[in-house]
């Protein structure tokens, strides 16, 4: 029994049955649980999805999820829902799956702030950036406000009659507006452009947009160089200081089995990795080196670009975004951290050989046009909206149309949901399968007299990264060790060594790359993934004692060790 679609933006109560009812139909792979509530009180849940039967979620290296922190950006929370899924159907019959949820665990929070997103799809939509909290100021300020004036439960764009109007119709098609350019000297006709709304006490002459609609960015509150809001718009009054931000955090912290955490955004068809604020210079070489091949695999199963957001996404070549959640889980918790920005119409539209983020502020007027065909030809129109004429209680004759910000550019029109998010839950599996995972390699034990005993255990790293994660972890101090701990019943006694060893990190498969190694020479590998614990105890032979291997990233074992 299918309990999701994927042909749709969710609701917030259609989001909560989905995820209880899958839930409630696979009991073993997944649970839900709500974290911490919204601003406006809204449960914020985090589904958990690994086999129990191999072992406790937290006993298991883990990747995370989360999605929605931006208002607009439906489309994450159905990649979330599109992850969930998969694992839940998948296991038992997908030999990956069944191996990423027998020794992995996955923890993803389809929505991390359900009062901005519940607002976009309401009956009278608002298109907010993020929290609905108002700050800094709480009163309503003057000014322009979004509003769905014609109720058609759309928020589209005002065309406005005005002599000095910065727009005139293109000659190209009538519905496309261009800047007016000096020659343009006539009587017109011009326009201003104006969100679709009403103006707050409107002197009837002079009016800006309101300020406190857009005034928290949750994306930019994030620890790792946060900014004050004078310096990085959205921050907030502190680092975290919202109930959305906070609730996702504490959540991501109390796992510490997390090795790679995703977020879900939307939309430009990239892959971002920090930094945010410097340059690739900054990281570890061998840190640079996992994202690089990380991003690659994510490139080559989502056909989405992957880029460093300083390098190549920086809509101010003179500024920097600080606060994100990428940069901040990388830099103080030393996991790889991801931000996915799903869908772009430009490649549907045929436009392909276009920069991220300077194509917004120029490019050809034949762009345009292809996307205006794209929307005509592929989406019955619905992408623009031709203009249609509206008689505004304050500025009069105007027209209301233009681009569908919240189905044409910041998510997929609905048709399009499936195939947008599909391909990255199998760039997710890829990513937990690479987490590090402790393994027991072997246990020698050597008699030293009658009852005196050497016990050995190799452990090795069977995974793909170190169990450090990142090399940043380390540098910052962060990183623990594999810890063996020896627990011994009574009449046995260790009489070397301490109980507890601390055998550092194991390195992973990542360590190597071609056969050819530095100046020609021939790989060679020697066991950097092997760590080997070592205890010499005082007991009877046939007696039992157990072995207990754990590291916070790469998971935990239980061996038993028999003298004899
Ligand atoms: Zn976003």
């Amino acid at each position: 029994m299918a309990v999701i679609s994927f042909d749709h933006l969710y609701r917030y109560d259609e989001l909560t049955t989905a995820l209880h009812s899958l839930a409630a139909q696979f009991p073993t792979p997944l649970t839900v649980e709500s974290v911490g509530k919204s601003y406006e009180g809204r449960d914020i849940w985090l589904a958990t999805v690994t086999n129990t039967n191999t072992g406790c979620h937290s006993e298991k290296p883990a990747i995370w999820a989360d999605a929605n922190i931006h208002s607009i950006e439906h489309t994450g929370s159905l990649a979330a829902l599109y992850l969930i899924d998969k694992l839940v159907h998948g296991y038992g019959t997908d030999p990956l799956i069944t191996k990423a949820l027998d020794s992995r665990t996955f923890y993803v929070m389809p929505r991390v702030n359900p009062d901005g997103a519940e607002l976009v799809l309401a009956d009278s939509p608002q298109f907010l950036r993020s929290s609905v909290r108002k700050w800094p100021r709480t009163d309503d300020q003057p000014g322009l406000v979004e509003h769905d004036i014609d109720g058609d439960g759309r928020l589209l764009t005002m065309r406005v009659p005005d002599s000095n109007g910065p727009w005139k119709v293109s000659d190209r098609d009538p519905r496309l507006l261009v800047a007016r350019t000096p020659n343009d000297i006539g009587d017109g006709p011009f326009y201003r452009l104006l969100y679709e709304g009403i103006i707050r006490d409107y002197d009837g002459m002079k009016f800006a947009t309101a300020p406190e609609r857009r005034s928290l960015d949750l994306n930019r509150q994030f620890p790792a160089g946060w900014r004050v809001h004078g310096e990085q718009f959205g921050a907030g009054p502190f680092p975290l200081s919202e109930p959305e931000t906070r609730t996702l955090a504490e959540a991501l912290i109390a796992r510490t089995n997390v090795c790679c955490y995703f977020a879900y955004h939307t939309f430009s068809a990239v892959l971002l990795r920090p930094f945010d604020d410097r340059p690739d210079t900054e990281f570890p070489t061998v840190d640079l080196k996992m994202y690089n091949a990380l991003g690659a695999r994510g490139a080559e199963i989502t056909g989405y670009r992957h880029v460093g957001v300083y390098n190549d996404f920086r809509y101010d070549p003179k500024d920097v975004i600080t606060g994100g959640a990428d940069t901040w889980v990388y830099d103080h918790l030393g996991v790889f951290g991801w931000t996915t920005e799903f869908w772009s119409p430009l490649p549907h539209a045929g436009i392909t050989d276009y920069h991220l983020v300077d194509w917004f502020a120029d490019h050809p007027i034949e762009q345009d046009i292809q996307l205006l065909a794209y929307s005509d030809n592929e989406l019955g129109g619905t992408g623009f909206v031709d203009w249609y004429p509206f008689d505004h209680p304050q500025l009069g004759a105007i027209e209301i149309g233009g681009w569908d910000t919240l189905r044409f550019w910041c998510n997929p029109p609905d048709h399009l949901l499936e195939a947008v998010v599909k391909p990255h839950a199998d760039w997710q599996i890829y990513c937990a399968l690479s987490a590090p995972q402790l393994r027991h390699r072997e246990t020698k034990v050597d008699r030293l007299s009658e009852t005196t005993w050497r016990v050995r255990v190799a452990i090795e790293n069977c995974g793909w990264l170190p169990t450090n994660v990142t090399q940043r972890a380390i540098d910052k101090k962060i990183a623990i060790g594999v810890e063996a701990t020896i627990s011994t019943p009574t009449g046995i006694s260790a009489v070397s060594g301490t109980t507890r060893i601390d055998l550092g990190q194991l390195q992973g498969h990542s360590r190597v790359t071609t056969m050819i190694s530095d100046f020609g020479g021939a790989a060679s590998d020697e066991t950097p993934d092997v760590g080997v614990a070592e205890w010499v105890v005082e007991g009877d032979a046939d007696a039992e004692i157990l072995v207990t291997v754990r590291h916070p990233k790469a998971g935990l074992l239980r061996i038993p060790v028999t003298l004899g």
